[in-house]
């Protein structure tokens, strides 16, 4: 029997396990069963794998994400394992084969969608077959909170009826405590060891800027730091998807709109096309995402605010999950505050169920205005925690100046309520500043004790304050009449002058920093030979009908371009780069290697 760590090298070409990889793995060639939490990205596959390979029988994967299971059964194949998968896409002869290679004991892993396993017929047939563990991925969907696999999971506690001496290990990256719980319970797994690592993503870079003008801040981010990456950008709607899409086409990306609206067989090409090309951009609405495997996204950006932590959570994590530097990049501003606020007003349902959207809303603006740490907080949101601060995020790269807006805000508070709580923000500032204007005139308001007191700060600076008070929850926005301000309970203290208030201070844009590479690959690397590297990798994938980072992912090519290996032993020490696909690709890229070197 191989250990684990040879297969760690020879098979996927990696030299070190990430902890707990190796606890986990040690654990279920053992025979026990586990229950593994990990952030995506973290590394989950080889827990399954790796047992699969060591232990004698196939590893029978349970995946609801039919539409993965084809890549991800390509890619082992690459590596020289016998994997395959049985789901309701194939015809009935192949599948035949399948069953029978299964039963010959001719297969390493086997994916097999949850409805399928749980029909009698697969379990007698996996009662003949020798088996080496049963791997149930995407564990949380067994939890009540609405998951739309959660019947075919519930059934998957007769695993451990039907097959009590096989090894079960449970695989998420929902990390909260009464999910976990859950799972334990519905899946009999009370006597698992459990491996929970922490929720951080530490390789994503947190940042929320000040929204002015979308469209230009977003071909900036792009321009100097993802001219060539593949990422998703989300938006509110459909047609807001659209048309960003259409316009980042006019300025030469490759970018492509994805949203509930448009005719199936478009919305597979589009996901299709960012999963087998290169540099593709989705332009998405939150439909975009689910089982969206891709490795080498390199950018999530939000050009509207999501209405919850969670969802902002999973959306932002779908960049980097192979480990490598990502970033996730979000604007928003007043009248994103606004919108929200108001949708939430206007919503059906109960009371209850308001005031908890609510709660979820106001935490979502607490991070956007926070002067601290990001991660610290969103990891504070999960119950996980971060003593230090990160070094990863907006807020610790350029700490964020608070000023005593005390006396501002008294000021913005009187001016809501001198004007009857039935004027939006932009008359607000108007009253403040002491504008002369017809609505100010005909509603007589430059009468007020209020008019003009604010002069002192300009129109942005009072957009500014206002939105923090909304953010804050000292100003609501009234649903009937569009966008009106009105005073909360909280006001109180504020306008009394019993309590003080720091507000963050805005920066609009920033120029000149030096902490931005301009991309996210090392600064020491040769443009010239990653992109020859690339163009390989691209020809080979189309051979193949693969996805590029099927083939090697980004690490391995930029350890390529700094190895600069120059025979088929020294790049098979590359990380990534195991025996099968020294012996498939090695020359080839050797090839582009020693070329590169001549000319230079
Ligand atoms: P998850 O399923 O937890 O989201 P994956 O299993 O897809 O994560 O792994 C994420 C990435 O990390 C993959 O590209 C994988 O090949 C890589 N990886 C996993 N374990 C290791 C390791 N020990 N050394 C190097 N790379 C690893
Ligand atoms: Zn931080």
């Amino acid at each position: 029997m191989n250990t684990a760590q040879d297969i760690l090298h020879s098979v996927f070409g990696y030299a070190t396990f990430r902890p707990p990889q190796d606890r986990i793995i040690e654990t279920v060639i053992e025979g026990g069963d586990a229950l593994v939490l990990m952030p995506t990205g973290g590394g989950k596959s080889l827990c399954y794998q790796i047992p699969a390979l060591a232990r004698t029988g196939c590893g029978v994967v349970i995946s609801p994400l039919i539409a993965l299971m084809q890549d991800q059964v390509s890619a082992l194949r690459l590596l020289g394992v016998k994997a395959n998968f049985l789901n309701s896409t194939l015809d009935p002869a192949t599948a035949r084969q399948i069953e029978q290679d299964l039963l010959e004991g001719d297969l390493d892993l086997l994916y097999i969608a949850p409805e399928r396993l749980t029909q009698e017929r697969t379990l007698q047939l996996l009662g003949r077959a020798p088996i080496s563990l049963f791997a149930i991925d995407e564990a949380h969907c067994v939890s009540q909170w609405g998951h739309d696999f959660r019947a075919d999971y519930l059934q998957l506690s007769l695993l451990h009826e039907r097959f009590p001496h096989i090894p079960r290990i449970a695989l998420t990256a929902t990390a909260d405590a009464r999910t976990r719980t859950e799972i334990i319970s519905r899946l009999d797994l009370g006597e698992a060891a459990q491996f929970i690592a922490g929720f951080d993503r530490p390789n994503i870079r947190y940042r929320i800027t000040l929204k002015h003008n979308a469209k230009q801040q977003l071909l900036r981010f792009l321009k100097e730091e993802h001219p060539r990456d593949a990422g998703i950008v989300y938006c509110l709607s459909r047609k807001k998807t659209e048309d960003v899409a259409s316009w980042l086409q006019e300025q030469g990306y490759n970018a492509l709109p994805y949203h509930a609206g448009l005719p199936a067989s478009v919305r597979a090409d589009h996901q299709s096309r960012f999963l087998r090309q290169e540099s593709v951009i989705i332009v998405a609405t939150i439909a975009f995402g689910m089982g969206i495997d891709k490795p080498d996204v390199r950018f999530v950006a939000h050009l509207d605010m999501p209405k919850t932590i969670e969802a902002y959570y999973q959306e932002t994590g779908r960049a980097g999950r192979d480990g490598e530097a990502a970033n996730a990049w979000m604007i928003y501003g007043l009248q994103d505050v606004i919108k929200l606020r108001q949708m939430m007003e206007s919503s059906e349902g109960s009371l209850e169920h308001k005031r908890a959207e609510q709660q979820r809303l106001n935490a979502m603006l607490g991070l956007c205005e926070i002067t601290s740490c990001r991660r610290q907080a969103l990891l504070n949101y999960f119950d996980d925690e971060l003593t230090e601060n990160c070094g990863n995020c907006d807020t610790c790269l350029e700490p964020v100046d608070t000023w005593d807006g005390t006396e501002a805000a008294r000021m913005a508070l009187s001016a809501v309520y001198r004007t009857g709580q039935r004027f939006g923000v932009a008359h607000l500032v108007d009253v403040l500043r002491g504008a002369e204007n017809d609505k100010i005139f005909q509603s007589d308001h430059h009468q007020l004790p209020t008019y003009g007191v604010g002069k002192a700060l300009d129109n942005n600076q009072w957009r500014s304050v206002f939105r923090q008070l909304v953010a804050r929850a000292y100003l609501s926005v009234d649903m009937e009449r569009f966008g009106a301000l009105r005073l909360e309970e909280k006001c109180r203290g504020l306008l009394r002058g019993e309590e003080n208030i720091q507000l963050r201070r805005d920066v609009k844009t920033k120029t000149g920093s030096k902490r931005q590479t301009k991309s996210n690959l090392p600064t020491d690397i040769d443009i010239a030979l990653w992109e020859a590297l690339r163009d390989c990798r691209r020809e080979l994938a189309e051979e193949q009908g693969v996805p590029p980072y099927v083939i090697f992912h980004d690490r391995t090519l930029q350890e390529m371009c700094t190895e600069l290996p120059q025979s088929l032993s020294q790049f098979g020490r590359i990380t990534g780069v195991g025996e099968r696909k020294l012996d498939k690709y090695g020359s080839s890229f050797l090839q582009v290697i020693e070329q590169h070197l001549s000319a230079a």
